[in-house]
């Protein structure tokens, strides 16, 4: 990686500013999961232990630019104390006078949180003054928030520069670290066999992707949604199935590329509705029945992902293979994520969505490296420049 990291500087006695993504859930005023939270941590403890005072900013949920009680981050403070074992005071608003101070007098040892960032409109306008406050509250800047490096704002992008503009350092923390690793290294420089596998309800949303990998890798496995505008390019009908018509087209030139690359369903699982009540039969891609709609890949159709990955070194998986969020066509994404387990290869997971369907399927620690970023690995996937990265320091 060609950006700085925090054991590139040295951080004792200094008043590090650590822009972390704590946009948790939350569920009667308290934290209701802490996954990003213990995510922050190795980067917190790092600082902590190598005589750092921490301060602490992230956004939390959409508060338009406005106070919203209900947003406030000490319900993020309290479970961040408990889990470092160590007071986190959390601070009545994220610039200011009032901050400014207490910043100031913080000694080594000390963690602080700001206010909610997404408080003041300036954060997602990138306001330069905005950023140039936050960036004077620290010595030095640490990007770890990897799930919104695609944003431009005052706490992702503004304040790096603002802080190296100051004469200060703006350094990637250990998740950032660890997410551009193992991203950037399966798309740029991926051990092969490179298997890519490809889901989820739209191809407009992933073209970027799509091509992208299908350029790099040595197999393309597409499932979901996005395999019903393939096989409507085929000229199948599809009857009810989620298809994209303005995607055809682009579906039947990327058929035309990849060619013997790519891997698509060869059955599926149909419903004659969108429930869970549906009735569901098992059909081939060019036999769903009028009115019915493609839910889920088949069973027949696991069986040959899984002769198309055999042999593989580095896998990517971006979006479940049907609907997993209803039981009935849940089996395809869950019964590739157990393929995927048992695999000794990378396998790395990107995807908010996938993310969240491979820790459903209680695997989660079997894989290589599930992202924390769904946006931004997209987009990091895609090739596209992370402008939360871009700013930071050179190595
Ligand atoms: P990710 O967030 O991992 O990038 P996406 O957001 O692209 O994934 O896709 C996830 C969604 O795709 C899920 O909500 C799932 O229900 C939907 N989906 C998957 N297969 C189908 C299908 N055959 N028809 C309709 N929706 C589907
Ligand atoms: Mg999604």
């Amino acid at each position: 990686m060609n950006k700085k990291t925090i054991r590139d500087v040295d951080v004792a006695g200094k008043r590090v500013l650590v822009r972390v993504d704590f946009n948790v859930p939350l569920a009667d005023g308290k934290v209701a999961d802490d996954t990003r939270i213990r995510a922050a941590l190795p980067t917190i403890q790092y600082l902590l232990d190598h005589g750092a005072a921490v301060i602490l900013m992230s956004h939390l949920g959409r508060p338009k630019g406005k106070v919203v009680p209900e947003l406030r981050m000490d319900p993020v403070a309290a479970r961040l104390s408990e889990l470092l074992g160590r007071p986190v005071r959390k601070l009545g608003d994220c610039v200011g006078p009032e901050v400014e101070a207490v910043c100031r007098a913080l000694s080594p040892g000390e963690v602080v949180l700001l206010e909610n960032t997404r408080f003041h409109p300036e954060e997602r306008a990138n306001d330069p003054a905005f950023a140039a406050q936050l960036a004077s509250l620290g010595d030095l800047y640490v990007n770890d928030a990897f799930g919104t490096a695609h944003r431009a704002h005052a706490s992702t992008e503004g304040v790096a520069r603002a802080m190296r503009e100051r004469g200060g350092e703006a350094v990637a923390g250990f998740l950032m670290e660890k997410e551009l690793k193992f991203l950037g290294e399966a798309v740029e420089n991926p051990e092969r066999p490179f298997v890519a596998i490809l889901g989820g309800a739209k191809i407009s949303d992933k073209i970027g992707v799509i091509q992208r990998l299908l350029e790099r890798c040595d197999r393309l496995l597409i499932g979901g949604g996005m395999a019903n505008t393939f096989f409507k390019a085929m000229g199948f009908d599809m009857g009810e199935s989620l298809v994209e018509e303005e995607a055809v087209e682009t579906a039947g030139a990327l058929l035309k590329q990849g060619r013997s690359r790519l891997v698509l369903p060869v059955d599926l699982v149909v419903a004659d509705a969108f429930s869970e009540e549906a009735h569901t039969k098992v059909v081939a891609p060019d036999g769903v029945p009028a009115g019915w709609r493609a839910l889920d890949v088949g069973p027949k159709t696991i069986g040959t992902f899984e002769s198309a990955l055999s042999g593989a070194r580095t896998v990517v998986w971006n979006g479940p293979m049907g609907v997993f969020e209803m039981e009935p066509f849940a089996r395809g994404t869950f019964d590739l994520a157990e393929v995927l387990a048992k695999m000794e290869a990378t396998v790395i997971v990107g995807g908010g969505d996938t993310a969240a369907a491979v820790r459903q399927s209680g695997l989660a620690d079997r894989f290589t490296h599930i992202s924390t970023g769904g946006g931004a690995s997209l987009e990091f996937l895609e090739g596209k420049v992370l402008p939360g990265v871009a700013a930071l320091s050179d190595r």
